[in-house]
């Protein structure tokens, strides 16, 4: 008997294992992805890890294991490396070999099915029928839909499981319910016109065109057609009807006499474009870039196992280098991955690396949609692509040869998941890959993170540094403005210091261009009554609402929850709300206002919904359409436009103030990047911060160069046992009800106190102790070097299986976040 141990997509325990049917043994191999019933008889898609033959020991009786009820693939998708990869997230990341593949298989490569209901009848007369108000919104929604997939009875009922009900109705003989499998990945089908086989032969064919000599449309296409065929060509139906500028009719005809056929084919969704097609052409580095590069090669020869880190100042021409190398990389024979955080993926980029390195790169990224992604995961799979351009997720994608991992902005914080588990962090599975696999990973930032600096400090990395821009004449002059000063003087416009003021009315009137970033979206942070102090909060979460002036509603930026206030206090019912604070809505408005004539744009999230508004936001800067951009973070990351040369910081005070260890650290990237948007070409550019604190040393810092102040700021971490001096995990557990959740805090705390003692902070509750009417509360383990990583982890999954196996209630959620950021 042949089994085979399936990789479920799913939060399940373990591995399942399952028999192969003697017709299927041929076709089975690890890496095919497979179709099984699992649970409640749910059709799922799973992969093969491992077919074998001996009758595994946790199986009791084999006639109860189910059958693979087929394999998908003809060739596998994953292979060893990818398998591997799973093994060793799934334990260090302390979650399960499931949990990592439904994050790395893009959902159109996991199909599953998915409960349906219909009317049992087709002439069902509902109406006739005596309904409750439930019945009578079901009957309603399948008469319109025809039928409905139980998901959305969800919505339509408001109830969490609809399933039982509609059981109950099923009973009655009025509706039916039946499972079907959910679309997965569609080819995109092209129509291209073929000559009939049957008319192939040259006495027949000309027969037929004989027999079209006074029909000169229908003669001309199919000449056409047959002139194609004679190169071994097909011709496509809409590229035919519009160069040939005849009607469909034409074509029919043809089809109907016999002579022409239409063929169905799969298209590619990700053609290359025509301008990505130029030669390439030659960079010459400059010869700093030239030392530089010459020091990681020789690195990655002698130690190819250790990783480089890149420290570079913005600007300084770090991509040229990585392209540089992909290019060595590439004559090899090797592939290679470069990542990139999510929003810096830009067509500026992509563009520029396909200039340089031809069609064979492929660009893996959130935005795209699903079909597309699976075409990548395919292309990558046939060796189509040589070098992917990717966000975290591009990881897992089933390269098997790779010499190289680039991880640009490696400090950044989007190469980590944060939600759902697996809470990874692509940057240091990229590390493990070169580790294991024995090739060269660089890292490269102007800020490197203080684990990634400590390490190529203390020698376990390479350090190569670049501290000089690659055009700019001289790097922007970074400015404190003190609004405090500002404010006593009553010389402030608004959000405005009357220096930015100036700064922005002098750019402008060179016809040079601004952007101005503050940390929040939304119009104003939060409102405050004026008579009773009352902050509105959400119903739902331990958060104040933002208000939005563009829809005038009050939102939760964790929930969605919305309110309608207007200035009306829900706490004391008098019309005194104010709108505290300012997100980017608000300096937008101001901007407006101050500069009429300036062309204002904003890019946030509220800006920037849809596949293709970021685009032509960056492509309009570009284009020097927009004179002054306010943004979030948004703007902080990989823009390079010549002709920027201020940036503004309102208001940095928010930057520098929240309660986290690495809030220094944080605040110094972000504004370093920031500033590096300034003046990228010849021209100078001039950065200018408002702050409430100017003395503090981050913003005394930033002028200078990165390595002080990681020196004057590290040690605070070994003082405090913070990162880089020791590991943390986090553990959150989750429960709608505080007085459960703080017993069973308690109660977790004592199990893990005894083994950890000094080590184990909390349980305290979350900085936002309530979600989604959820509360949650968390440990910290902060773990010195002496303890031995796999004892920890035994430990702590021993403490919650034992609280688990006591605990009167199992519906507290418990989640563990290694290295947490
Ligand atoms: P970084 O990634 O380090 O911030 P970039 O690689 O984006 O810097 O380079 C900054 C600017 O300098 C870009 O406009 C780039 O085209 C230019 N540049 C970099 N290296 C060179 C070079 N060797 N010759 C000419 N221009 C260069
Ligand atoms: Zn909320």
């Amino acid at each position: 008997m042949t089994f085979a141990e399936i990789i479920l997509p799913l939060a399940v325990q373990s591995n399942y294992t399952y028999k192969i049917k003697p017709e299927d043994v041929a076709e089975a191999a690890a890496g095919k992805r497979v179709l099984v019933n699992f649970g409640k008889s749910k059709i799922y898609t799973g992969i093969i890890k491992r077919v074998f033959t001996e009758i595994p020991d946790t199986v009791k009786d084999v006639t109860k294991i189910k059958y693979v009820e087929s394999i998908i693939d003809e060739h596998s998708i994953v292979f060893d490396v990818q398998f591997k990869t799973l093994e060793w997230m799934a334990y260090y990341y302390m979650c399960t070999e499931g949990e990592v593949l439904k994050a790395a298989l893009p959902i159109g490569l996991k199909p599953k099915s998915n409960w349906f209901v219909r009317f049992a009848e087709e002439d069902f007369d509902w109406q006739d029928i005596l309904t409750d108000d439930k019945e009578y919104l079901l009957f309603e929604a399948i008469a319109t839909a025809g039928e409905l997939n139980v998901s959305e009875v969800d919505e339509l009922w408001a109830v969490q499981n609809p399933m039982p009900r509609l059981k109950k109705i099923e009973e009655k003989g009025w509706i039916r319910l039946y499972q079907k499998m959910e679309e997965g990945y569609k080819a995109k089908m092209k129509t291209y016109l073929n000559l009939h086989p049957d008319y192939q032969d040259q006495n027949r064919l000309e027969e037929a065109l004989n027999s079209l000599s006074r029909a000169p449309q229908q003669e001309n296409v199919l000449m056409h057609i047959v002139s194609y065929h004679l190169q071994g060509q097909l011709v496509g139906k809409s590229e035919l009807l519009k160069q040939m500028n005849v009607s469909t009719a034409v074509i029919s005809t043809l089809v109907e006499k016999g002579f022409i056929k239409e063929e169905q084919i799969a298209v590619d969704r990700l053609p290359e474009k025509a301008e990505n097609q130029k030669a390439t052409h030659h960079i010459t580095l400059n010869p700093a870039q030239d030392i530089a590069i010459a020091e990681i090669r020789e690195s990655f020869l002698s130690q190819p196992t250790k990783p480089v880190l890149l420290h570079g100042i913005t600007g300084s021409g770090k991509t040229h280098i990585y392209i540089k190398l992909i290019q060595e990389m590439l004559k090899t024979g090797k592939q290679v991955l470069y990542l990139l955080p999510e929003i810096t993926i830009t067509q500026q980029i992509i563009d520029r690396v396909r200039r340089e390195l031809g069609s064979r790169v492929g660009v893996y990224h959130s935005r795209f949609n699903d079909n597309e992604r699976v075409e990548i995961w395919q292309k990558v799979c046939n060796k189509q692509y040589d070098v992917v351009i990717g966000v975290r997720s591009a990881v897992f994608l089933p390269f098997e040869n790779l010499g190289l991992i680039i991880i640009d902005e490696e400090h950044d914080r989007s190469f980590k998941q944060d939600t759902p588990s697996p809470r990874y962090n692509a940057r240091d599975i990229a590390i493990w890959l070169g580790y294991t696999y024995k090739f060269p990973v660089l890292l490269g930032s102007a800020t490197p993170s203080f684990e990634t600096f400590f390490h190529a400090k203390s020698g376990k990395y390479t350090l190569v540094s670049l501290k000089e821009r690659a055009i700019a004449a001289q790097i922007p002059q970074i400015a404190t403005i003190d609004m405090r000063k500002e404010m006593k003087e009553k010389s402030t416009k608004g959000l405005f210091s009357s220096t930015l003021f100036q700064a922005v009315q002098d750019t402008l009137s060179k016809k040079e261009q601004v952007i101005l970033f503050q940390n929040r979206r939304g119009y104003s942070p939060y409102l405050i009554c004026m008579h009773c102090g009352h902050v509105p909060e959400c119903v739902n979460c331990d958060i104040s609402l933002t208000y939005h002036k563009y829809k005038d509603y009050a939102r939760c930026h964790y929930c969605g929850h919305t309110e309608y206030l207007q200035e009306k206090c829900p706490s004391c019912g008098n019309f005194t709300l104010k709108k505290q604070g300012a997100g980017t809505e608000r300096i937008e408005e101001e901007v407006k206002e101050y500069f009429p004539d300036a062309v204002v744009e904003r890019m946030d999230l509220d800006t920037t919904r849809g596949k293709t508004k970021f685009q032509r936001l960056i492509a309009r800067l570009e284009a020097k359409e927009i004179d002054i951009l306010v943004g979030t973070q948004m703007v902080s990351k990989g823009l390079d436009f010549e002709n920027v040369t201020l940036v503004g910081v309102v208001n940095a005070d928010t930057l520098l103030s929240y309660p986290d260890f690495r809030v220094q650290e944080h605040a110094y990237q972000m504004l370093t990047q920031v500033s590096g948007r300034a003046g990228r070409s010849t021209k100078l550019g001039r950065v200018l911060i408002q702050t409430l604190q100017p003395g503090n040393m981050v913003l005394t810092s930033l002028q200078g160069d990165y390595e002080a102040f990681y020196e004057a700021t590290v040690h605070q971490r070994e003082e405090l046992m913070y990162p880089p001096y020791t590991r943390l995990i986090r553990m959150e557990i989750q429960h709608p009800q505080q007085i459960f959740i703080e017993a069973e805090a308690l109660r977790l705390n004592m199990l893990l106190k005894p083994i950890f003692g000094e080590n184990l902070l909390g349980p305290d509750y979350a900085p936002i102790a309530r979600v989604r009417n959820v509360y949650r509360m968390h440990f910290l383990f902060k773990l010195t070097k002496n303890f031995s990583l796999q004892k920890v982890r035994t430990a702590i999954l021993n403490a919650i299986n034992q609280y688990y196996q006591a605990a009167p209630n199992k519906t507290v959620r418990i989640l563990i976040d290694v290295d947490p950021m």
